[in-house]
């Protein structure tokens, strides 16, 4: 079995405490049978520190970005999009919009989100779409900006089935972290439940947001096994099947072709 997590941050795990290296994250995911990852920036100089980390390994990809919720300091445009056309970069983001914990950073959220759509068309590179508390204007964005041009994932979806049914339409994959696991979680268990298979994503979003039954602890990457075995369940698939399907779907959204996942 082949299981991918979509959206890590590899760079804040615990290595003091709960991990001696990247190697022993890696290993422990394998373990699970999570044998790819997508390791996430938030920050340009992020950006350089996780490339650090990952360094020449096969079984990990690079999204570079600039969270929606870092944009207090500007960024300098061009050398993200220098950045950005990195070959081990295959998605841009995190971007967004978070008006829940961040309201005055609106104005310079929607430019870095207009920003990040533009250079994914520009490279042909999807991105990957924060939203919390800002929903209208996320699919406003996404829809005046043509992202359809460039594709994309809503990562740790926890809106609504309509908004499911809006980012389906303009060709967006809906990707399910461990959230749907909670047991107050009825309505996200809803939209997993109307997402098509073929349009779904598995992700930790590690160190956040660790399934049942860790929940409360520290997050990693082998714990996307515990989501499709969730996801499985809900969607009525032996695992292998929604393994498979979504492995798919990742190789299909951010052209990585199945031969380099190593299948
Ligand atoms: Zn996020
Ligand atoms: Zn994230």
């Amino acid at each position: 079995m082949f299981i991918v997590d979509s959206h890590c941050h590899l760079d804040g795990l615990d290595y003091e405490k709960n991990h001696r290296d990247l190697d022993d994250v890696i290993a422990k995911a394998a373990a699970r049978d999570v044998k790819f990852m997508l390791a996430i920036a938030t920050t340009l100089p992020g950006f350089h520190t996780l490339k650090a980390l990952v360094g020449d390994r096969t079984n990990i990809a690079l999204s570079c970005g600039v969270h929606p919720l870092n944009q207090e300091e500007a960024y300098d445009v061009d050398e993200f999009r220098r950045l950005a056309a990195d070959p081990q970069v295959v998605a841009l983001g995190e971007t967004g919009l978070d008006y829940y914990y961040q309201q005055e950073t609106k104005a310079q959220q929607q430019a870095s989100f207009r920003e990040h759509i533009r250079t994914g068309i520009a490279l042909n590179k999807p991105i990957i779409v924060h939203t919390r508390d800002a929903r209208e204007d996320t699919l406003a964005i996404l829809r005046e900006e043509q992202v359809e041009r460039c594709g994309g994932v809503l990562h740790c979806f926890t809106e609504d089935q309509p908004t499911a049914a809006k980012l389906l339409d303009m060709g967006f994959y809906i990707s399910f972290s461990g959230i749907v696991t909670f047991r107050n979680a009825e309505q996200l268990r809803e939209a997993a439940r109307y997402v098509p298979l073929d349009r779904m994503l598995v992700e930790t979003d590690s160190p956040y947001l660790a399934p049942v039954p860790y929940r409360g602890k520290e997050n990693q990457p082998a714990y996307t096994r515990d989501v499709a075995d969730y996801l499985a369940v809900l969607k009525g698939v032996d695992i292998d099947t929604l393994a498979a399907t979504t492995t798919r779907n990742f190789s299909e959204l951010f052209h990585i072709p199945m031969s380099r996942l190593g299948i």
